[in-house]
């Protein structure tokens, strides 16, 4: 559901419990927020539309990760391919305007802060829906990417666990086969291999999905509305700073999914690893951050003091030619700098940037943790330049620039 759909439909709501059908605005007496509360923490019970909305849409993108053949699953294999069945993750599978939009919005249900990835994973039995070397089954990253060595000679690539091996006795045997013989210094890694796959994971159970919200039961909306609520529903905004901050985000030429993720992280509700650990999905030992591997991955750590992430917060700064040492709370940080500007289009042109350090160091974070790419500071601070020029002339194409212009001098673009 669009945020401003939503808006639109909580203001109804709001407005016909506190003044029925009239259209007199009336006073709203108890926070909305309040009111979303269960009845046992003193609220009303009133479920917040857009997390019912995307519980609903979660369900279909469950049923497509389970076993059961069922027709309407047929016509989407026929429809959309393979990777639309038993995939976590669907963001690959939109293309434009060929699909529904029921589909589009499905494939895009948690595209900003990835959220689905987090309440299901799979449960491997017997391997037989698990690629040994392409998907993440020991440990968190791929065998592709822990042994690229050994990888390149395997003429397994793309099999799976299943057919990689024999039972006998009730023994698990591996029967890997490879290319050509080993290098001398190459045994050393085949013996790691070993010890990483010798866990006794496999059984005769099938591979199945296991929804961790409530692992018993299974999917349910409401076990999703649950954890998901606290994640993306509103929270009461108070201060000045708050104030400012909630407004101008969405004021400068930014695009809007970009605007919604940086609401999120000010209040706070993307799945950083630390708000995962909060909510019972990951445990304490397995909440450090990916970039540094030292410290918890709060929000604050992830987007100011991580070593990574401030390195190019301090590059970023240089190139602005502006001073912000790095405060307590991630709002801070971005009024700070936006207010460094001694006028307005200064002001939106420093929103616009900071926007644009924040999508990429998120969309890194994500990099490493899924498909584990290791980010570089220079590419990161030139990805930056690039995405807040193009936003920059999505907007104002009046007075262009060009991306060199932008890099050398930006408060000359800005003002322009
Ligand atoms: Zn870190």
């Amino acid at each position: 559901m669009p945020m401003k759909v939503w808006r639109e439909a909580v203001r109804i709501q709001r407005n016909f419990l506190w003044g029925g059908l009239s259209r007199k605005r009336r006073i709203s007496w108890v926070k909305w927020e309040d009111l979303c509360k269960p009845k046992e923490e003193g609220g009303l019970g009133i479920r917040n539309l857009r997390v019912v909305n995307l519980s609903l849409l979660a369900k279909w993108r469950w049923r497509l990760l389970s076993e059961e053949d069922e027709v309407w699953k047929k016509v989407i294999f026929a429809r959309y391919g393979e990777g639309a069945l038993g995939n976590a993750n669907l963001d690959f599978m939109v293309h434009g305007n060929s699909s529904s939009t029921w589909w589009g919005d499905l494939c895009k249900l948690d595209k900003e802060v990835g959220w689905f990835n987090q309440v299901v994973s799979k449960k491997v039995g017997m391997g037989n829906s698990v690629k040994f070397w392409k998907d993440v089954w020991v440990g968190n990253q791929s065998l592709e990417h822990r042994f690229p060595r050994l990888f390149g000679i395997s003429v397994q690539q793309n099999e799976m666990v299943q057919n990689m091996g024999v039972w006998m006795n009730g023994e698990w045997r591996w029967e890997l086969l490879w290319r050509r013989q080993f290098f001398v210094w190459e045994n050393e890694l085949v013996r790691e291999l070993g010890e990483v796959i010798n866990t006794p994971l496999l059984s005769e159970e099938v591979d199945r999905w296991v929804w961790k919200p409530n692992e018993e039961q299974g999917f349910s909306v409401k076990s999703l509305y649950l954890w998901l609520d606290p994640l993306l529903g509103p929270r009461a905004i108070t201060t000045p700073l708050e104030k400012f901050s909630f407004t101008f985000i969405w004021k400068c030429a930014a695009p809007s999914k970009v605007s919604a993720l940086a609401w999120q992280l000010f209040l706070d509700r993307i799945p950083t690893k630390d708000n995962l650990c909060h909510r019972r999905i990951i445990r304490i030992e397995e909440a450090s951050c990916a970039m540094c591997g030292g410290v918890v991955e709060t929000s604050r750590h992830l987007f100011m003091h991580c070593d990574f992430v401030a390195q190019i917060w301090y590059a970023i700064c240089r190139w602005l030619g502006v001073v912000v040492v790095l405060p307590p709370e991630v709002m801070i940080l971005y009024g700070t700098l936006v207010c460094s500007g001694r006028n307005k289009r200064l002001r939106k042109g420093f929103s616009l940037v900071w926007l644009a350090f924040m999508w990429v160091i998120w969309r890194s974070r994500n990099e490493k943790i899924f498909n584990n790419v290791v980010g570089v500071v220079e590419d990161a601070v030139d990805l930056i330049q690039r995405l807040s020029w193009q936003w920059y002339l999505s907007k104002n194409a009046k007075v262009p620039c060009l991306l060199y212009e932008w890099v050398w001098n930006p408060g000359d673009c800005m003002l322009r």
